[in-house]
């Protein structure tokens, strides 16, 4: 199959949907990959690596799109793009078509074949192609809540794992999930004090026998978040309910009781925040203050580390690229049902339930 890596052009956007070891990958499979010239700059992939391990290199966005059966990108089309596919034309990318209705319309048009990695599922209902940013945003959530928590970015001044004499920092962390369980880990790895909470009592039997002694797991209520709080110098927010807004765990009347200082990461920004305080930021402007608590509450906390997002991301597509490559859409999609349930349109046909509803379109 020919396969075509266009450079992502919507705003911050640095990650790139193949590297040159998933373009050996693909010609091993005796396919062909084409890449846009610096598609993989942005995460320190050169035109040069791209070459060494095969590709060819185009010097346009029209060029890849005019000659690629299957489109393999990050990002969602943006207008610009929407007329450069084709009828026909396979892409894989994230699209989280019931965001824009704009962008559901033009694809439906175009007669392309849209399978989007946010909705390719395993049986046990995972989303293996979310997990890997997640677990970026988790280990992240860690690192940025640490940098905010000294004195010259309005933090308390504190480090997280104090030194020998001094105790370490409290870390609170909402949700146990992929995004709670990796900012565990990594608070606990700096020397924290950490609580992780969440309301399911098997999730937190399973981190309570795999987490180190200074983890400790309490089931989420409304008393014990407000008792925790109080105490707490740096709280992550990672709760998802599937399909809901995130809850507001945490109230505006409730950051005054929160010590001076404190530095609050809620990674569920996405899903409107756990914190009711919480607005979507940016990586160019990432805290405000509230009630002398300071925000943190980027939406695309992985924007900020591309290396590692594209590889993490990569990783993880890169299997299904193959399958999509090696069988062509129909046959793979017909022998894999994590696959089948990523076809959200297919030549003119919503086949993604949810997205019809959002728009009150045919399905
Ligand atoms: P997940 O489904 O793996 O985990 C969510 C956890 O929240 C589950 O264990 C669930 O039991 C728990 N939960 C639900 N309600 C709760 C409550 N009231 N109190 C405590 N726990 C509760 O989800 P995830 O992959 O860890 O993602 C968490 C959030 O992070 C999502 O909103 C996701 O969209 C977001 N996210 C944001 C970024 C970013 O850049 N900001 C990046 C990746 C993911």
């Amino acid at each position: 199959m020919i396969i075509g890596v266009p450079k992502e052009i919507k705003q911050n956007e640095s990650r790139v949907a193949l590297t040159p070891a998933g373009v050996t990958e693909m010609l091993n499979h005796n396919h062909t990959v084409y890449i846009q010239t610096q598609a993989g700059e942005g995460s320190g992939f050169s035109d040069e690596a791209y070459k060494d391990a095969g590709a060819q290199i185009l010097p346009n966005i029209e060029a890849i799109y005019d000659i690629a059966e299957m489109i393999i990108k990050v990002k969602e089309p943006i207008a610009s793009e929407y007329n450069l596919i084709k009828e026909n034309q396979l892409v894989f990318t994230y699209f989280h078509f019931a965001s824009s209705e704009a962008l559901t319309k033009a694809m439906i048009d175009n007669k392309s074949i849209c399978l989007a990695y946010e909705t390719v599922e395993k049986a046990d209902r995972s989303l293996p192609l979310l997990v890997p940013m997640s677990e970026v945003a988790g280990r992240m959530a860690v690192q940025e809540g640490a940098k905010y928590l000294e004195k010259p970015t309005g933090g308390r001044g504190i480090l997280l794992g104090g030194v020998p004499g001094v105790k370490p920092a409290n870390v609170l962390i909402i949700g146990g999930g992929i995004v709670g369980t990796q900012a565990a880990k990594m608070a606990a790895g700096l020397g924290a004090n950490v609580t992780i909470m969440d309301i399911s009592l098997p999730r937190l039997r399973q981190l309570a026998d795999i987490m180190p002694a200074n983890v400790e797991t309490i089931m989420s209520n409304q008393y014990n978040i407000a008792e925790a709080i109080q105490h707490s110098d740096l709280i992550v927010g990672a709760v998802l309910i599937p399909g809901a807004k995130a809850p507001h765990l945490i109230t505006q009347d409730m950051l005054k009781t929160m010590q001076p200082g404190t530095v609050v990461v809620d990674v569920a920004v996405d899903q409107g925040g756990c914190i009711e305080t919480c607005k979507p930021t940016t990586h160019e402007d990432p805290t405000y203050v509230i009630d002398e608590v300071v925000h943190y509450c980027v939406a695309n906390m992985p924007g900020a580390v591309p290396y590692t997002s594209t590889v993490a991301l990569t990783n993880a597509t890169l299997p299904y690229a193959i399958q999509l490559a090696n069988k062509g859409w129909k046959k793979a999609c017909q022998d894999s049902k994590e696959l089948k349930l990523g076809l959200n349109i297919v030549q003119g046909e919503i086949v993604y339930q949810p997205v019809a509803t959002a728009f009150d379109l045919p399905y």
